[in-house]
């Protein structure tokens, strides 16, 4: 049977009409489905955390590569449909819980037995939540190798873009500063039932072992990168002082001379070591 039967099958079977506010389009093509795992890297030795594991597609194929696979699924209709399918995999667990309030350190912590063994978020994610799960897997300092996501063509090229170039937003700072970003694959709408109304790529973040840049004060730089972000028309300037960076434009522009930095120059033109200057000056 192919994908798209299967997970027709599996629906019908199991009375299951996707939830669109759960952000639930399932995958239904196989070559997708194996790019990802390929893509991902995914091998014997890696625990794999996969978020949204739905009816189980690209579980099943994780299931075969791994040497475990946790999922963490909110949908309970879910949860009989996955042990139905997984009960005789050994390396197979399931946490019916919302990702973001889920404890992943501690999940990990009690996973990774050695050095030896690596773990991986491999995921089709549920768009509506992209960027908080993205952030989280990040902010938290998890011990995780890479996450290799299927996202919304959009934000993936914003996630991946260089910091100061085209298609950069504050997230594209976070991203660079924990990671190294690159976009695998562009995925047509039909690979999925229901089709998303947005295109999707995958994209693979290889997570630092330390951040790109060194700052003082890691709160206060992205504070900066924040309220420079908040304005993105208005120049960096008047961005900083209505963020109540700087007191006013005199000092905002002062600091800034005194960094070489453009006072003309509007937030999106920054490198990271650029907020990186502002923040460890304040
Ligand atoms: N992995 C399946 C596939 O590729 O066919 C389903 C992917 S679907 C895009 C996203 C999945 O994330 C859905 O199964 C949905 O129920 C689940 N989901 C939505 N919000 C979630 C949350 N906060 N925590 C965990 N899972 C969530």
């Amino acid at each position: 049977m192919n994908l798209f039967d299967e997970t027709k099958f599996i629906m019908k079977k199991n009375n299951i009409v996707a939830n669109k506010s759960l952000g639930q389009n399932f995958l239904i093509d196989e070559d997708v489905v194996n790019n990802i795992v390929e893509s991902a890297g995914v091998s014997k030795n890696d625990i794999i955390i996969e978020i949204g594991p739905g009816l189980g597609t690209l579980t099943k194929y994780l299931l075969d590569r791994a040497k475990k696979v946790i999922c963490i699924e909110l949908d309970k209709r879910m949860v009989s449909i996955l042990e139905d399918r997984f009960s005789l995999y050994k390396n197979f667990q399931l946490i019916n819980d919302d990702v973001l309030k889920v404890d992943l350190k501690e999940i990990i912590k009690e996973n990774k037995t050695s050095e030896d063994v690596k773990v991986k978020v491999v995921a089709n994610l549920p768009y509506y939540i992209t960027t908080p799960i993205i952030m989280k897997l990040l902010e938290d300092r998890l011990d995780i190798e890479s996450i290799t996501v299927m996202i919304q063509k959009e934000v993936a090229e914003r996630l991946a873009a260089v910091p100061g170039e085209k298609e950069t937003g504050s997230i594209t700072y976070s991203i660079n500063y924990y990671t190294e970003p690159e976009i695998v694959m562009t995925v047509p709408n039909n690979s999925f039932i229901p089709e998303p109304e947005v295109t999707s790529a995958v994209i693979r973040l290889n997570v630092l072992d330390n951040p790109r840049i060194n700052v003082k004060d890691e709160k206060m730089f992205f504070k900066v990168i924040k309220v420079a972000f908040m304005q993105k028309r208005k120049t960096l300037v008047n961005g900083l002082v209505n963020g109540g960076i700087f007191a006013n434009k005199e000092a905002a522009e002062m600091a800034l001379n005194e960094l070489g930095i453009d006072t003309k120059i509007r937030g999106e033109k920054l490198s990271l070591e650029d907020f990186g200057k502002i923040a460890d000056i304040l």
